[in-house]
């Protein structure tokens, strides 16, 4: 903070050092700079209404505008703070911000009533948010260059404009989403420029899974994966804990 110029002063509440949050990816400027320091707000009734609200730009595009009202700054940054930077976020750092910002107005403690794929039978589940691990990008670039299947590729980690984009047919197809999420994630093949979802539809199955895993182990973020078994009957119950779902209950 002391290599940029002091911020204005703020409401006591949001000076306090534990509305200070370390995204997990970080904003890169143009400069090719790392910021990663945001300072959020506390949240409103109007932020959760707006988060309850039915929208036609779906899930995406609402965590976009609610990450805007909850940013109150990103250190060293200059510019607004609005949808066109929220929406270009790395998808693990909204991910963390809209865990913590719950974490810091609502409480750590998540419960949930899950049900026995195996036995029918219905599970309290308990999570601490503070105990969901964070995978923190050592080496934030605007791209990676990779060598997968014997291509030369350069790929960026996927963003909230690049959630908006597939989230409407991840429903219906969630291949096809991966092709279009490919085609914006793959900025060059082999020297060449960006492949297009023609190119990448004819991909080898192996290529997109090989990619896939790769964007899985990278990207930044709260590793949302519980490990769980049912007390009823053992079975496994182990599950990806739906943030939206849990955030968006009318997404
Ligand atoms: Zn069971």
């Amino acid at each position: 903070m002391r290599m940029h110029e002091a911020p204005e002063p703020l409401p006591a509440a949001e000076a306090l050092p534990e509305r200070c949050l370390e995204l997990p990816g970080g904003v890169l400027d143009a400069a090719g700079r790392v910021h990663r320091r945001v300072r959020v707000r506390e949240l409103t009734g109007a932020d959760e209404e707006l988060l309850f609200e039915r929208s036609p730009g779906g899930g995406a595009q609402r965590v976009s505008a609610f990450l805007v009202r909850a940013i109150a700054a990103i250190e060293g940054l200059d510019g607004p703070i609005d949808e066109a930077l929220t929406a270009g976020m790395h998808l693990g750092d909204r991910d963390y911000l809209l865990l913590r910002l719950r974490q810091l107005d609502l409480g750590d403690a998540v419960h949930q009533v899950m049900r026995c794929p195996a036995c029918a039978k219905k599970v309290d589940v308990d999570l601490s948010i503070s105990e969901l691990p964070v995978r923190r990008l050592a080496d934030p670039r605007p791209a990676y260059p990779l060598c997968l299947g014997g291509r030369e590729l350069l790929v960026r980690l996927p963003t909230g404009a690049d959630q908006q984009a597939v989230e409407a047919i991840a429903l219906a197809n969630p291949a096809a989403a991966n092709t279009r999420l490919y085609a914006r994630l793959v900025l060059g093949v082999d020297g060449a420029g960006a492949p297009g979802e023609d190119a990448v539809r004819a991909w080898p199955a192996a290529l997109r899974t090989e990619l896939n895993e790769w964007l899985q182990e990278q990207a930044p973020g709260p590793d949302l994966f519980l490990d769980l078994g049912c007390p009823h009957c053992a079975a496994d119950m182990s599950y990806a804990f739906d943030l939206y779902a849990f955030f968006l209950p009318s997404a």
